[in-house]
């Protein structure tokens, strides 16, 4: 039993309308429970930033399906890594669809999401993006 965390960055290949949002959280919540994946998805400027937590070989088979999901390109791992414990134990996957509003509320972290999340500004400062989804998945709301 080895419990990693996966994070990845994306960009979708056209603007999501939120039906299309509402399906991909569907198939989470249908796929990720048998396997106990939790996690979170954050979404931003057309782009995805996503965590996915649980045993090695459950994170990397998701993976693999969402890595080859025409919706998005781009599909950028950040890290992947042994974790003590999950971040999100509750959630079969936790989204958020970052605003205007949360860049005002955010001065700190808007730089590394109001334009989208680039893996090179993120990939160079390790920690960065799980404390982005850490701090938007604690102020989750609908
Ligand atoms: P279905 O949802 O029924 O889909 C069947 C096939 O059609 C899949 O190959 C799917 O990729 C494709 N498909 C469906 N809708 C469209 C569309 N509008 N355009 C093009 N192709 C389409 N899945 C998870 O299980 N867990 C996750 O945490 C998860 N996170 C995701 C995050 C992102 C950013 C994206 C883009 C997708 C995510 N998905 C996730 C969805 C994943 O990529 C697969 O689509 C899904 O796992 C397949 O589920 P399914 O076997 O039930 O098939």
């Amino acid at each position: 039993m080895s419990l990693i965390h996966l994070v990845y960055v994306s960009t979708a290949r056209a603007e999501l309308s939120q039906p299309e949002l509402r399906r991909i959280l569907a198939a989470s919540a249908r796929n990720n429970v048998p396997v106990e994946v939790t996690g979170m998805l954050l979404y931003s400027g057309g782009c995805f930033m996503q965590v996915l937590e649980g045993e090695e070989a459950a994170v990397d088979g998701v993976y693999g399906r969402i890595a080859a999901d025409p919706r998005h390109k781009d599909v950028t791992v950040l890290e992947r890594a042994p974790i003590e414990a999950r971040s999100f134990p509750t959630w079969t996957m936790g989204f958020r669809q970052l605003g205007t509003g949360d860049a005002a509320d955010h001065p700190s972290y808007a730089p590394f999401f109001a334009h989208g999340f680039d893996p090179r500004v993120l990939g160079a400062r390790p920690g960065l993006a799980l404390d982005l989804l850490r701090e938007f998945g604690a102020n989750q709301r609908d």
